[in-house]
């Protein structure tokens, strides 16, 4: 069972309004939640104490849920609270995550549910940054865009076409024609290329290196970043990478440069790589690490750097969770 939870304000406490934004509160629930009758167990209301006109349940009765158990309550006057305002909680038996629904004047309540907001998570190979991401972007019920599987295609795509990552002229010749899609199948990232779903490929580490050296081309960069900052635009979301606080989304709410002692990150990445089925020596990726550190920070274009206004986070000594509570903290306090 899950709680999910929605609020609207009316204008006037009248009748009429309290009917109509219950009704629209409800209904908006429903179609985000995919609600029926038979999933929701009971939808709980309250309302402020400046709402006298209409019982709030009698006006869900009224828009449908006739044989949803309804329970109606009134809020204590709080000083400085927000005014005509109507919470509902619906209990569902449902097998997906809530989806929250905050209307009108409510929006204020939840600016990180109804405001489009981004977080940029920068860092070197191997800090944790994916693995961080998707945890926070599943609980803060955001869209997780991890750019370097992008950048993985594009040397993916490279050594299908048998072209070398660092020759311009023919790799901008690839990215004219490039057909790379990112899509989203029950929250998790999927990469496509040319139609066919490679994220499973892109992780091979031989394609690490490859990944680091196409990345360095402005005709690679110009593409990638334009298609980053056309979904950040579109909805919430965090996005992992080297430059995003830097340069995709200089003016991203939150910014996060995650890192970690080399040393740490490559015994991590053997381990990814171990769970993934790939033996990969802990020197050899030690020196990729080192390698690729070298190279992300160095080049020309759009390197690794910390953002200025990005908090360094060193997870050296740090588990994933605490990680993820820091970062949590860091952005409650600013919403
Ligand atoms: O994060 P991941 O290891 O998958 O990234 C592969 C490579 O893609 C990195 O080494 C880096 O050179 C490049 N990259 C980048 N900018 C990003 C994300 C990744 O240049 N925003």
């Amino acid at each position: 069972m899950i709680a999910i939870r929605g609020a609207t304000t009316v204008d006037r406490d009248c009748p009429e309004q309290i009917k109509e934004c219950v009704k629209e509160l409800l209904l908006e629930l429903k179609d985000r939640n995919n609600l029926t009758s038979e999933n929701i167990i009971c939808i709980i209301l309250s309302s402020t104490s400046d709402i006298r006109s209409y019982y709030p349940a009698k006006a869900a009765r009224e828009a449908g849920f006739y044989s949803v158990p309804l329970f109606s309550t009134s809020e204590p006057d709080i000083d400085g609270g927000l005014k005509l305002c109507i919470r509902i909680m619906v209990l569902a038996e449902i097998s997906t995550s809530a989806n929250a629904v905050y209307l009108r004047g409510a929006t204020v309540l939840r600016k990180d549910i109804t405001q489009i907001y981004n977080i940029a998570l920068d860092g070197p190979a191997g800090s944790g940054k994916s693995t961080v991401s998707k945890i926070l972007g599943k609980k803060l019920n955001i869209l997780c865009l991890d750019t370097g599987a992008m950048y993985r295609a594009c040397a993916l795509k490279c050594m299908y076409e048998g072209v070398s990552v660092s020759d311009e002229t023919a790799v901008s010749f690839i990215m004219k024609n490039i057909n790379l899609e990112v899509k989203y199948e029950n929250g998790e990232q999927h990469t496509f290329l040319d139609g066919k779903d490679v994220s499973a490929d892109i992780r091979k580490p031989e394609i690490s290196m490859l990944a680091s050296t196409v990345s360095a081309l402005g005709c690679v960069r110009g593409k990638m970043v334009c298609l980053q900052r056309e979904i950040a635009a579109k909805t919430s979301c965090i996005l992992d990478g080297r430059d995003i606080g830097t340069n995709v989304l200089p003016n991203a709410k939150y910014k996060f440069y995650l890192t970690a002692s080399p040393e740490v990150r490559a015994k991590r990445r053997v381990e990814d790589n171990r769970q993934k089925g790939f033996v990969t020596p802990y020197d050899e990726i030690l020196k990729e690490i080192i390698e690729r550190d070298n190279q992300d920070k160095n080049r020309k274009i759009a390197p690794l750097l910390q953002a200025k206004d990005a908090i360094l986070i060193d997870s050296s000594q740090m588990t994933i969770d605490e990680v993820v509570s820091f970062i949590e903290n860091k952005i409650q306090e600013k919403i």
